[in-house]
């Protein structure tokens, strides 16, 4: 096993890294690092949950302290594109966190928020700009943004980004990038659109890959009850009022279905927000903080708007749909085990959801502990009902113009040994010197502090 010293990082970065409690690389970190290290293009196949952040974080800050440059006006020397505004702000608070002894400038930028402050850290130039696609192409039409001068890129959830449409404006960015540059490129899953692609923008890359995703079913206790569709919401109301329920997820099919969910559940007395694409980034913020406080402990969320959602201490992640794509249900599950602490996740299976349910369990090779709470009715309609075949996959990306149907992944490790390395043995206290507040709490601020727009350490 090495640790950070060994792959060759810098001091202040090895600093802060103890400071977060990291001891060990993570696999995905021990593979990536030396070939990042070493200036070579990658190929990473790894999920969130995994460490990757770091894999390419680590060595790019190296790269940037170990090699001083102005920055360019206008642009950036690494560029770090991110499918979602939520992971685009988590990459940057990460990227701050492990760089904060090296005196880089930082920025995020993504849509949904006013475009001043943005060009306006633009026009300064900064060392790592984290962005989404769609607005940087914009800043790059108005002139805003010059990209010539980037050195690295880093390409976040490729296959996200595809599933969302995002290439073409990926493309167009890297197109107007010096082709001397060196590219990192990260996807969950490899189906054979991306490997296209991977092999379009990346010159003889190193290729690092760690666990396969069902792995993360074998950590999570779980459970199935079967029930007519009708019913799920008394259902879910009802184990929402148990004891022993801290903070929970909720996972509905689509948006709509997360405003009902939510709706009813307020009705019932049970403080909770739903999240999705559709709401504001406020809205999405002020959610997400009354969670983590746990004023309003319980997030009715979509796949993809859970993406940025970093907590720890979820105890139960309740599936009120099925997904479309049998990995989300393994990503969904995933977000209990972040927390170190025991969790639960509890799956409604209603009887048009059977084939959904049938996709999953091969997925995860084994059966899931199942109740059945139907009526008769509904017992008889599950009897007659021919399985309808689940939507066709690209692998865990889900269906093109659908929503992408996956959540963010599993912790690397068991959960107890990731509660372990969070907690780092309790010596990590100060790590962003603002005082009083303890490691942990710092982590979690990190995830949530989103602002509309940061700049400048
Ligand atoms: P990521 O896959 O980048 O989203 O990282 C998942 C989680 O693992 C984040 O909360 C990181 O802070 C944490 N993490 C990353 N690398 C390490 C490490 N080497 N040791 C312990 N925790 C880590």
């Amino acid at each position: 096993m090495t640790d950070f010293a060994a792959l060759g990082l810098a001091e202040p970065i090895l600093r802060a890294l103890a400071q977060e409690g990291y001891s060990t690389p993570t696999p995905i970190q021990a593979q990536a690092i030396p070939h990042v290290l070493a200036g070579r293009d990658l190929l990473g196949i790894a999920q969130t949950g995994t460490g990757k952040t770091a894999a390419f974080a680590l060595p790019l800050l190296h790269h940037l302290a170990d090699r001083r440059a102005p920055a360019p006006r206008g642009g950036c020397r690494a560029l770090i594109l991110s499918p979602t505004r939520e992971l685009a702000s988590q990459i940057h608070d990460n990227i701050r966190g492990y760089g904060r002894f090296l005196g880089l400038t930082s920025a995020v930028i993504f849509g949904g928020v006013g475009a001043r402050p943005q060009v306006e850290a633009l026009r300064r130039g900064v060392d790592i700009l984290v962005a989404t696609p769609g607005r940087l192409q914009d800043h790059v039409q108005t002139g805003a943004a010059k990209l010539q001068g980037v050195e690295v890129l880093v390409l976040d959830e490729a296959d996200q980004m595809l599933d969302r449409g995002f290439w073409p404006a990926v493309k167009r960015l890297s197109s107007v990038m010096s082709k001397n540059r060196q590219t990192l490129f990260f996807s969950a899953t490899m189906p054979a659109e991306i490997a296209k692609i991977a092999g379009e923008m990346l010159k003889d890359p190193a290729k690092v890959s760690v666990t396969p995703v069902s792995s993360t079913a074998e950590r999570v206790e779980q459970r199935l009850i079967h029930i007519d569709a009708s019913l799920k919401r008394n259902l879910l109301s009802e184990l929402l009022r148990e004891p022993g329920i801290g903070r929970a997820l909720v996972f509905a099919r689509t948006k709509h279905g997360a405003d009902r969910v939510a709706k009813h559940l307020n009705a019932d007395g049970i403080p909770a927000h739903a999240i999705h694409g559709d709401r504001s980034q406020g809205q999405r913020e002020r959610a997400l903080a009354e969670f983590r406080t746990g004023r309003a402990p319980i997030l009715v969320a979509t796949d993809i708007a859970s993406r940025g959602i970093d907590v720890d201490g979820v105890t139960h992640v309740f599936q009120f749909d099925l997904p479309d794509t049998p990995e989300a249900y393994v990503h969904r599950i995933g977000r209990t085990a972040r927390a170190g602490a025991s969790g639960e996740a509890i799956a409604f299976c209603a009887p048009d959801e059977l084939a959904k349910l049938k996709a999953v369990e091969k997925l995860i090779a084994m059966k899931i502990p199942a109740e059945d709470r139907r009526t008769d009715a509904a017992r008889a309609e599950a009897a007659t009902a021919q399985p309808k075949k689940p939507q066709q996959q690209r692998g865990r990306g889900g269906r093109p113009g659908g929503h992408p149907g996956h959540a963010q992944a599993h912790a690397h490790g068991s959960p107890r040994q990731a509660a372990a390395r969070r907690d780092g043995g309790g010596g990590h206290s100060s790590s962003r010197g603002r005082g009083g507040r303890s490691g942990d709490q710092q982590r979690k601020d990190r995830s949530w502090r989103e602002g509309d727009f940061r700049d400048q350490r």
